[in-house]
């Protein structure tokens, strides 16, 4: 391990709070060099959401390699790429009524991002985006200018221009509506803010510490895109893919985006593979305009096919989000009031979840000592200060309440032993 670490760049950062050798994964288990078993929160960030290596993906990609299936193909028609188009448009689109053009670009999240932004300012001929407050959309400069957070940013080394941010949803406390306060920069043309070609939203933020918009909130911000003739990009690479309980995260709230982009966990098995849906009114570039080299991975339309074919083609597996989600907020709320504070927050939606912890030292001795006692969880927000719970959609409740056990147990621990308790008194009192 200490000889690796003295080969691998610096950058690297998720390894550092786990300093493991991790070996074998199976469901919702990582097991390390030695075997010891860690329940897996983490999941690859929302890559995993159903588990890893899940049997009948993994099935389809061994006899799809035994049959020397086409693995690299740039975006020549290829036998999985057709029947990934058709299923994905029958059983995700039509299904819920929706008319998208689909677009496969480069492999990573950040690169479906930059293709939205790009079409947008293509077609509105404007160069202003608005994004929001803790949003995160990636690293790449055009993804990382419409990211709030300062660390990421600052990994830029020249300005970021051309986006505008706004108060999120509950920025300003729950009382005001951020959305009144774009509407008034928008009706002012004084107001020193560019008419946008685009807003670009998480409908739940990941990285930006658990933050859930209202429909409320989606539905008047649609209203002033529509208004204005501003695009609406949901960046549903995190919270998309059933996370939420909905096979796209903002199915129930009114609101149908002009360009969405999915990542993470379209490939179901953890496959580099994102895409970008466009009206089809927007679908405006010339051939070759936004181009890549591995645009549409044959194994992950293998995969991507198969998730859709086995996991949604019934209402079965959104009954079980709704079910194990109950599970999860009942159960977080309680471990919070009773071992942290009642001033502590539990926020989420679906199957993300996150503990608001106030402090950012409480929030990673929680991490440190869940990995101790063997479950491997993540912290967000902008001072990662939120604990947060992205365990796979298709665990079982069992495997669930013993991550959760491991939690509660790792919070007692934490508490009990340090000063915490102290430091969130003189926290509210502050406050
Ligand atoms: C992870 C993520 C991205 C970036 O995806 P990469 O594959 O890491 O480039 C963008 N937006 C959201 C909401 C994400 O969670």
């Amino acid at each position: 391990m200490k000889r690796i670490n003295t080969i691998e760049s610096q950058v690297r950062s998720y390894c550092r709070s786990y300093p493991v050798m991790f070996d074998k994964a199976k469901g919702p288990f990582l097991f390390d060099k030695d075997e010891n078993k860690y329940y897996d929160f983490l999941c690859g960030a929302g890559s995993l959401n159903y588990g890893h290596n899940n049997p009948i993906l993994k099935k389809e990609i061994i006899d799809y390699l035994n049959q020397d299936g086409i693995i690299h193909s740039l975006d020549l028609t290829t036998k999985s790429k057709e029947e990934f188009l058709n299923s994905f448009s029958k059983n995700i689109l039509a299904t819920r009524n929706l008319n998208y053009k689909i677009q496969f670009t480069g492999p990573t999240g950040t690169n479906a991002v930059e293709a939205a932004l790009k079409i947008a300012r293509k077609v509105t001929g404007r160069t202003n985006i608005i994004s929001f407050t803790n949003a995160f959309h990636g690293v790449t400069l055009g993804s990382v200018s419409a990211t709030g957070n300062s660390h990421h940013r600052g990994g830029a080394g020249t300005s970021l221009n051309d986006v505008t941010f706004m108060p999120y949803d509950g920025y300003m406390g729950k009382k005001i509506n951020t959305i009144d306060y774009l509407r008034r920069v928008l009706e002012d043309n004084s107001s020193g803010i560019d008419m946008p070609a685009a807003v670009i939203l998480e409908t739940v933020q990941g990285e930006g510490g658990i933050n859930v918009a209202s429909s409320k909130w989606l539905q008047s911000l649609q209203d002033l895109c529509h208004e204005f003739g501003i695009l609406m990009i949901v960046d549903d690479i995190q919270a998309g893919c059933g996370r939420t309980g909905t096979f796209f995260s903002f199915e129930n709230s009114g609101i149908e985006p002009d360009l969405i982009v999915l990542s993470k966990s379209i490939s179901g098995f953890g496959l580099p593979f994102s895409l970008l849906l466009l009206k089809p009114e927007f679908d405006k570039w010339k051939p070759g305009e936004h181009n890549g080299t591995f645009r549409g991975n044959n194994m992950a339309f293998v995969t991507a096919r198969a998730t859709i074919d086995n996991f949604w083609t019934t209402q079965e597996l959104e009954a079980e989000i709704a079910i194990k989600s109950n599970i999860l907020k009942t159960r977080l709320e309680k471990i919070a009031q009773e071992n942290i504070s009642s001033d502590v927050e539990v926020r989420g939606k679906g199957m993300i979840y996150g503990i608001d912890c106030i402090l950012e030292d409480l929030a990673s001795a929680i991490q440190q000592r869940c990995f101790e006692n063997g479950l491997i969880l993540e912290t967000c927000g902008s001072d990662d200060q939120v604990v947060k719970l992205l365990p796979a959609l298709t665990i079982n409740e069992n495997d669930l309440i013993g991550g959760l056990n491991i939690l509660e147990k790792s919070i007692k621990q934490v508490m009990s032993q340090s000063d915490f308790q102290k430091k969130l008194e003189d926290w509210v009192v502050q406050k």
